[in-house]
């Protein structure tokens, strides 16, 4: 029978949430017995998704970020939707350096990073109705880090 367990964050669009965010999935996840970078991919994976729902879906305004964190055997599902304006097209989103950032402070690069740091990432997203991140990374153990390190 499979393992399972399940977290869920609900929080508003605040940036000073990113930071408990991050630390929070980490935190759930270290029961998987993680190496350190592994859970320092997570906790970039987490930071960036957040930070999209904070800056772009909720770019004018506030809502609330959803987050579920599942572990089924060793691998995490990670889920972050918001509830904002939606992408027009996701897969030109998803290129490295694709920003609608107006004001140049952004690289377009943290869709590129999440798809670096996780084993799978998906996105779902629906003009004014919200977009949803799902990522995926399998956890090994630390006797399988070693034989295949
Ligand atoms: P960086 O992450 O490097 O600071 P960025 O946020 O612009 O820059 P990505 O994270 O790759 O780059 O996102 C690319 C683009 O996808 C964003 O500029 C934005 O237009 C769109 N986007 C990403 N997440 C969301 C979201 N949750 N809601 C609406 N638009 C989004
Ligand atoms: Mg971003």
């Amino acid at each position: 029978m499979k393992s399972q367990n399940f977290i869920k964050l609900n929080f508003p669009s605040k940036s000073v949430n990113e930071g408990f965010a991050r630390a929070t999935v980490a935190a759930f996840c270290t029961q998987l017995d993680p190496t350190v970078e592994q859970i320092n991919d997570i906790k970039t994976a987490v930071s960036e998704a957040v930070t999209n729902c904070i800056v772009h879906g909720y770019r004018d305004t506030f809502g609330i970020v959803y987050i579920t964190a599942t572990i089924t055997d060793s691998t995490v599902t990670i889920k972050i939707a918001d509830k904002g304006i939606g992408i027009e097209d996701v897969s030109r989103a998803m290129q490295p350096m694709f920003t609608t950032d107006p004001h140049g402070e952004r690289a377009g690069i943290g869709f590129a990073v999440m798809q670096s740091f996780m084993d799978s990432v998906k996105v779902k997203s629906t003009p004014g109705k919200g977009t949803r991140v799902v990522m995926t990374k399998k956890i090994k153990s630390r006797e399988q880090n070693v034989i295949t390190a």
